[in-house]
């Protein structure tokens, strides 16, 4: 009797598996806010009660307020930030430690071109209370002489990571602006493999992009370049097929004009400028969020004959919009772009 009931407990277990397995997946919709940008989900999923939505969203809320927030007196940077100088310094978390290390490689591989330690100057150009596209009616340039002392605190030769020890000099900021949405990017991904429910979806974090596993119809993801002219919506659109994270950066996504001229916010360490390299846009495409977001950042300041140097030293595809309007792109990418005419 025993038997049959752990028989028959068994072919229950079994037959409630195969009936998630064989609900079509359907997908979840959702647009709205999370460190501060729009964030589009669609998941699909063969379980009908899914909170996937909220809980990603609740996810990056947490990686913002948490960890990564340069201005929430709550967050992991915040503290190591407020450390700066002091003879302790920090225990950074052994999440943070890896990204830091792995923030200095890109700095050491674009020769210095991509420094998460450009928080000073980055607060000098307030750059966080520009919003896209909106001239405030109050900017004004930062002074020579506070730029040049905003400078001489940047630099990542200065910071002395031993382990997950963090030593940083008086009026040294980090600031992860430039890899927030790719690591957001990582910990969606992390999520969405560890439910067994979830076939594909497509997440877009403030136009960071990740693709992961299939439509239901098994055609592919299909994620627009943005045309930095404006002229039209996308350049091209890129076709992708399983897991992929595809991240822009450009001098249309957050600026302020004055007397005709459009300071953007990629800045470049050399000058403490925004960075002049000829091009207004460059789309990264790797598996990894973290490199695709960071990649992006620094193909920008590097400009195009640089900057495809570097992506392929990280086996990444590039794509770069030149000031004219002309389009570059490494040879792999050619496989996943169509151009649009
Ligand atoms: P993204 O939009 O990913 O290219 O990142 C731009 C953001 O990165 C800016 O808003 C700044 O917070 C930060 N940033 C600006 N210049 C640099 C730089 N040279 N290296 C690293 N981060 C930077
Ligand atoms: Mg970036």
């Amino acid at each position: 009797m025993k038997k049959f009931f752990a028989a028959a407990a068994a072919g229950i277990v079994i037959l409630l598996c195969c009936g998630c397995q064989n609900a079509r997946p359907e997908r979840q919709q959702r647009v709205d806010t999370a460190m501060g940008t729009v964030v589009q989900l669609n998941i699909y999923t063969a379980d009908r009660e899914s909170r996937a939505t909220e809980e990603i969203l609740v996810l990056l809320r947490r990686l913002e307020e948490q960890e990564l927030s340069r201005r929430l007196d709550t967050s992991e940077i915040w503290a190591v930030n407020e450390a700066a100088g002091s003879e302790e310094g920090s225990v950074l978390s052994p999440e943070l430690s890896e990204i830091l290390e792995d923030c200095l490689d890109v700095w050491r591989q674009s020769q210095g071109a991509f420094d998460v330690t450009m928080g000073p100057v980055v607060k000098l150009w307030d750059i966080d209370g520009w919003a896209a596209g909106e001239n405030t009616g109050t900017f004004a340039l930062p002074e020579e002489e506070a730029l040049s002392r905003a400078l001489k605190c940047c630099g990542s030769e200065k910071l002395q990571l031993e382990g997950t020890q963090l030593f940083m000099p008086e009026g040294m900021q980090l600031d992860l602006g430039a890899v927030g949405k790719g690591i957001a990017l990582e910990r969606i991904l992390a999520y969405l493999e560890q439910d067994d429910s979830i076939t594909g979806a497509s997440v877009s974090v403030g136009g960071s992009v990740l693709t992961y596993g299939q439509k239901p119809d098994g055609s592919c993801w299909k994620i627009g370049i943005a045309d930095p002219t404006g002229a039209s919506d996308n350049i091209g659109i890129l076709s992708l097929e399983g897991q992929w994270c595809v991240s822009t950066s450009g001098d249309y996504e957050r600026y302020v004009e004055l007397d005709g001229v459009r300071y953007h916010h990629i800045i470049d360490p050399v000058t403490g400028y925004p960075a002049d390299s000829g091009v207004s846009g460059v789309t990264v495409l790797t598996r990894d969020g973290f490199l695709s977001d960071a990649l992006s950042t620094a193909c920008f300041i590097l400009g195009s004959e640089r900057g495809m140097e570097l992506a392929a030293e990280y086996g990444a595809e590039v794509l770069f919009v030149k000031k004219d309007g002309s389009v570059v792109m490494s040879s792999g990418m050619a496989r996943y772009v169509t151009l649009q005419q």
